[in-house]
């Protein structure tokens, strides 16, 4: 039987507004434990929550960028659990009535458009951050002891809920990076995985393919990036049909996964959903977003970066296209061919060298990096490298690397591709006999011998023609 994947993911999103939730303390990463709390989000007696205007408006802002219904009457309500992680014994978050349901996701594909259904997105506040000491996982079991930092209780978090219609690993890392671009560009949340500005959870499940039913399904949590959650849901997805395969039935479970073994360990859940005994939160009154406010919030969204990729796909393809708006680099790309860049070679150089290099797209000079691009293939590999890598600095030219043309010259070239090939004869014959990988090898010993100066593509041709003459 063919097994087809359904998958559903739980996203939460730390918003980076000035303060909290729910009391005047800053939000913030990486300040001294333990400093940026208040007798609100520490739950002193008698303390009361006031609602952070600006995390409304940017879930409503959120919730619309999702393409969702915004609620006329939005209610917080009291998620009652006890963690030391949680000094009321209760979080406030949203039940029946959140402020964002039924919204969808285009997910531009080689296939076509896919859409993923969002059930719903909600706003809350997060827990305090725990650290478990001791003991060999990080985690509370097996731990010396817990220590608390209560900064990050009470930062503003809405958790985003996906519709199980996600059907691969790979679909899912997809979807991530768009929705965390999409976040990103709202300005409302840097959603990093590994600040925990951004964490997900995944719900995965198996079926036979063609059929509509929904079995068990495992939670996947802890995983760390995009990369790690495409990984734990294979190897969940690899698990549950080997348990079908072999008689036995898929347990509702949640896992653990742990990116440097690969392993999936079962995670005590602290309660099941049924027990949070939520009620609407007395403390607070039910918002209603006022219409006129929906409609000024929904004219600030910016173009969707699903829209962006199908623009550019026509002028590259789907795969560049994705990178680059992904990646938040299509501008620099567009301005960089207005510059007079040609786009294919434009966009390889943004998405290979400026993203590894680790430059802001936003601080480099689309001019000087469109010279860059043209004379790419002219320029000794060393020098376009270090042009590269200088390409965010404030009055970059790249007048004086232009200027260090890569030697060219066949006469000057041929005696060191000569030499480089007699010194390796082993490596020769191994070419010749069809390993066509060694002429990397043999480009790259040329080039050493000309201190990185030797143009590679002459070179190459160079080499191919003695070899396979
Ligand atoms: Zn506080």
């Amino acid at each position: 039987m063919t097994w087809e994947p359904v998958i559903g993911l739980e996203v939460h999103v730390h918003l980076k507004t000035r303060t909290k939730m729910f009391c005047r303390c800053r939000v913030g990463f990486g300040a001294e434990p333990n400093t940026q709390t208040c007798p609100v989000c520490l739950a002193f007696p008698g303390a009361l929550p006031v609602v952070n205007r600006t995390a409304v408006e940017w879930t409503i802002k959120l919730g619309l960028a999702l393409g969702c219904d915004i609620a006329e009457h939005a209610v917080f309500s009291r998620k009652n659990y006890f963690y030391f992680d949680n000094p009321k014994g209760y979080q406030i978050s949203q039940y029946d009535l959140p402020f964002c349901i039924s919204g969808k996701v285009i997910l531009p594909t080689a296939e076509g458009d896919r859409v993923i259904g969002i059930v719903r997105a909600h706003l809350e506040e997060d827990a305090a951050k725990t650290v478990h000491v001791g003991g060999r996982t990080g985690r509370i079991r097996g731990a010396e002891h817990s220590i608390v930092d209560f900064n990050r209780g009470g930062t503003p978090l809405v958790e985003i809920v996906t519709a199980p219609d996600i059907r691969s690993a790979e679909e899912a890392k997809r979807f991530l990076q768009l929705l965390r671009q999409t976040i990103v560009e709202l300005g409302i949340s840097d959603a990093e995985m590994e600040k925990g500005t951004l964490r997900v959870d995944a719900n995965v499940s198996v079926r036979e393919v063609g059929s509509s039913e929904l079995r068990t399904r495992t939670e996947l949590k802890n995983m760390n990036s995009f990369t790690f959650v495409a990984r734990g849901i294979d190897a969940e997805i690899a698990r549950q049909i080997a348990v079908w395969e072999s008689g036995a039935e898929v347990r509702q479970e949640t896992y653990d996964f742990d990116a440097t073994t690969g392993a999936l360990t079962p995670h005590r859940a602290k309660e099941e959903a049924d027990d949070y005994r939520y009620f609407p939160e007395p403390d607070l009154v039910p918002i209603e977003p006022p219409a006129d406010l929906v409609e000024r919030l929904r004219s600030e969204l910016p173009e969707q970066p699903a829209a962006r990729i199908r623009r550019l796909e026509s002028e590259l393809d789907l795969e560049r296209a994705t990178v680059l708006v992904t990646g938040g680099l299509d501008r620099l790309w567009g301005d960089a061919v207005a510059a007079g860049a040609e786009k294919i070679a434009a966009a390889n150089v943004i998405a290979n060298t400026i993203v590894g290099a680790g430059l802001d797209p936003a601080a480099v000079s689309a001019q000087e990096l469109a010279r860059l691009v043209d004379a790419r293939e002219r320029l000794p590999r060393a020098a376009f490298d270090e042009a590269i890598s200088k390409l965010a600095d404030p009055g970059f030219s790249a007048e004086p690397y232009l200027a260090q043309e890569a030697v060219s010259d066949e006469s000057e070239l041929e005696p060191i591709v000569a030499r480089v090939l007699e010194a390796s004869p082993g490596q020769v014959d191994a070419y010749r006999s069809g390993k066509e990988g060694l002429l990397g090898f043999f480009v790259g010993q040329v080039l050493k011998e000309t201190g990185g100066k030797a143009n590679p593509r002459v070179v190459s041709e160079l080499i191919r023609e003695r070899l396979d003459s």
